[in-house]
């Protein structure tokens, strides 16, 4: 039999694969990635590997022994297309190979800003190691960082050069950070903790151009007129999912890999999860595509159950966390923006949660330094428990006593 491919050697990619092995499949299983380097863990990119606090080694998922151990056969490689004809993907080497299910767990790409200089050298994203490992030396030689988008990454990294001693400013286009993915409470804090670190911040500007000087990144010019000098600028404006390889597929694309409630493609042969898969979920009207460590990992071993023989739909309750200095941002369930947001807990120590409702109904909680509030949230969201606004902001009220 021809097996598992798996294209993509990220978070997810190397769950499907762990987790075929532990669900007892016994086929072969192949993971084919482009990246020169074995499945590790993005999340410290933006952290701790910036300010020398995580090594390569260490946010490496497995070691090499661990593949050979389980027959999971890691291909650097890149797959160019496939042919569902006859069941087979071609690589970039040349080669051909045949599935008898493939899962494509290819992840997604920075997107760039569109405007003139974005070329130039010192304008970086964040996203591989090899991102990572390019960004590293420049942060050290660096003077001025200026941080396109102030989202996840944004912050992040705009925290982590704070600390090795940069001056940085963040360029955001909306009217404050994190705009798309939290509150304004729990956005409004974070904000708060960047500038007394000394991240200078400016809202509804964007950048319009950079400007070069003897090859090099010098400053970003805004859409509001001015020029903020810049000797390295990390862009942090959201990512575009890869899709392509599935588009040429003809199988449905829309932002996403298009996927049923089983995570699997309009061709039964072919799944896809993590951050290039769009799928539908009971807290939304509209097919969701998430960005997490949280997704890739629980979609990837909702589809290694299902071709272990163990099929069940994907009904897990998103959560994510982000790591900005010392605050620790937890969020359980997705949230819209225009949900109400009901804070309960210490804001002024630094230590709370926004629950956040629509229609009477829980949606989302975003924990800042409060994980038992995170933990008892995840339990809330998954069993649908009732809880009024009132009841979540009163913390003479213990959540567990609401789960039923
Ligand atoms: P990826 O991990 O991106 O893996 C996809 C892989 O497929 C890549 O290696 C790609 O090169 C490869 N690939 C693509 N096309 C092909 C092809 N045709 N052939 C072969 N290989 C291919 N999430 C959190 O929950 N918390 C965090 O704090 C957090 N921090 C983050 C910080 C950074 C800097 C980044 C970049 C992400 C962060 N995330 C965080 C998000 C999380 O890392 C992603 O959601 C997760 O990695 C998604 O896993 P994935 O397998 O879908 O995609």
């Amino acid at each position: 039999p021809a097996g598992v491919i798996v294209v993509g050697g990220g978070q997810g990619g190397f769950q499907v694969a762990a987790s075929l092995r532990d669900e007892g499949y016994q086929g072969p299983v192949t993971v084919i990635g482009d990246e020169p380097c074995l499945p590790y863990q993005r999340p410290p990119l933006s952290k701790g590997f910036l300010t020398g606090k995580a090594q390569l080694a260490e946010i490496q998922l497995r070691p090499a022994q661990f593949y050979s151990d389980q027959r999971i056969d890691i291909m650097h490689d890149r797959v160019e297309s496939i042919a569902r004809s006859a069941n087979r993907v071609r690589l970039a080497s040349g080669r051909a190979l045949a599935y008898e299910h493939l899962v494509l767990a290819t992840g997604a790409r920075p997107r760039m800003p569109s405007v003139p200089g974005a070329h130039v050298a010192g304008i970086l994203p964040v996203r591989t190691v090899v991102d990572a490992q390019t960004l590293l030396p420049q942060l050290k030689q660096a003077k001025r960082l200026a941080v396109v988008g102030a989202g996840f990454i944004g912050l992040e990294v705009a925290v982590a050069a704070i600390e090795i001693g940069l001056e940085v400013e963040v360029l955001e286009y909306a009217d404050r950070v994190l705009k798309r993915a939290v509150s304004a409470e729990a956005a409004d804090y974070l904000a708060r903790a960047e500038m007394q670190a000394g991240v200078r911040f400016r809202f509804n500007t964007a950048a319009s151009g950079f400007v070069e000087r003897d090859g090099r990144v010098a400053g970003v010019q805004t859409t509001v007129g001015e020029t903020i000098a810049a000797d390295l600028v990390v862009v942090g404006i959201g990512v575009q999912p890869n899709a392509e390889l599935a588009q040429a597929a003809d199988l449905a694309v829309h932002d996403g890999v298009m996927v049923n409630a089983y995570l699997s493609t309009s061709d039964p042969h072919i799944s896809a999860i993590g951050d290039c898969a769009r799928f539908p979920a009971t807290y939304s009207k509209t097919p969701v595509r998430l960005e997490s460590v949280q997704n890739a990992v629980d979609q990837a071993r909702c589809v290694a159950a299902r071709i272990a023989g163990r099929a069940e739909a994907y009904a897990k309750v998103p959560w994510f966390w982000s790591d900005q200095g010392a605050n620790r941002l937890q969020i359980a369930g997705v949230a819209e923006a225009g949900d109400l947001a009901v804070v309960r807990g210490d804001v002024a120590a630094g230590k709370f949660s926004v629950f956040r409702f629509r229609d009477q109904r829980l949606t989302a909680v975003e924990s800042i330094n409060s994980a038992a509030d995170h933990m008892a949230s995840r339990k809330l969201l998954a069993c649908a428990a009732r809880i009024s606004p009132e009841q979540a902001a009163d913390t003479r009220i213990k959540l567990g006593a609401l789960t039923i």
